[in-house]
């Protein structure tokens, strides 16, 4: 069995090619981005990973569902409430179901086990934790919430710090741990390190864990920018160089191959082993290549 840590974009278009190649993995998912909207709870990396996983994602955009209406969207907006964040209607029967999951008790993790079901996904996808944890991005125009920062101010303020609030309370999921403890190997996808994998690594569990396993990392990072996203702005803010070389210092305490794209300089790095591949993924064909190769870096 293999271990998937994901953010909301790049390792959901990892995990869309190696379900084509491979059933026995599971997905390990930042919480962090998730938000309370309307009275209801959006997981917007959990959501994107279910959305790869049962082929429903919107693989134009990589967030939502394929062929969405807004309705509800307009319809508050036309009375006066802007949602602040585009929410579809079929999109939004994910986030009540979680949310009456939730209220009727339920922790993340089994409202998370229940809705992938429902969407006749195999693998479990996990939630980082059951504790509410919220990045904060620390900006020249005041602290706001990621999603705020990202969608509400289409990520252009300076950034000067980033914080998780409630990190110190959360703790890894005993089921976490056990698939954790039993995984032949970790793939990080090329995601976000800062905000998507740094707030799974900052709760209280993992790192011990991933110091264990063999530890593969696929740079979001090609040249000196990210694909796409606000990940090279997060790496100056805490001080680390854009690059794949810094994307390598951030799991440095745990990495043992980084997967650069092949377009890439070439680096010499003495903790971790740098190898290419290609790494863009456009078309499913790429994602189940790059997972072939991922594999195979396995054994
Ligand atoms: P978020 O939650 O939406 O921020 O999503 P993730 O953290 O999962 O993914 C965002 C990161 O994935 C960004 O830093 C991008 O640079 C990277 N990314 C997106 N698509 C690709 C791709 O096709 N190849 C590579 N190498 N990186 C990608």
């Amino acid at each position: 069995m293999i271990a998937t840590l994901s953010g909301g974009t790049g390792t959901p278009k990892l995990l869309w090619g190696l379900k084509e190649i491979c059933d026995d993995f599971f997905v390990v998912v930042n919480t962090a981005e998730d938000v309370w909207v309307s009275g209801n709870k959006i997981c917007p990396d959990i959501d994107s990973v279910i959305y790869a996983l049962s082929e429903t994602i919107d693989t134009e955009k990589w967030w939502g569902v394929r062929n969405d209406s807004f309705i509800t969207y307009e319809r508050l907006k036309f009375l006066g409430f802007d949602e602040g964040m585009m929410i579809g209607d079929v999109d939004r029967a994910t986030h009540i179901l979680r949310s009456n999951l939730l209220r009727e008790g339920k922790n993340l993790l089994e409202a998370t086990r229940i809705l992938k079901s429902r969407f006749g996904i195999k693998q479990e996808i996990f939630p980082m934790c059951n504790e509410e944890v919220s990045t904060l991005i620390e900006t020249e125009s005041g602290t706001m919430h990621f999603q705020e920062f990202w969608v509400g101010r289409r990520g252009e303020p300076e950034v000067n710090n980033i914080i998780f609030k409630g990190i110190e309370n959360a703790k890894i999921p005993s089921e976490v741990k056990e698939f954790l403890e039993e995984c032949k190997a970790v793939i990080i996808g090329p995601s976000n390190p800062i905000t998507s994998i740094g707030p799974i690594i900052s709760v209280r569990g993992y790192k011990e864990i991933l110091k264990k396993k063999k530890v593969i990392a696929v740079s979001p990072i090609i040249g000196k920018n990210p694909v796409s996203g606000p990940a090279g702005k997060f790496m100056r803010a805490l001080g680390y160089e854009v690059s794949p070389v810094g994307v390598a210092k951030v799991y440095r305490d745990f990495i043992d191959v980084l997967v650069i794209d092949e377009k890439d300089s070439d680096y010499e790095l003495d903790f971790v082993e740098v190898v290419k591949a290609d790494t863009i993924m456009k078309k499913k064909e790429d994602a189940e290549n790059l997972s072939r190769f991922l594999l195979e870096l396995v054994g």
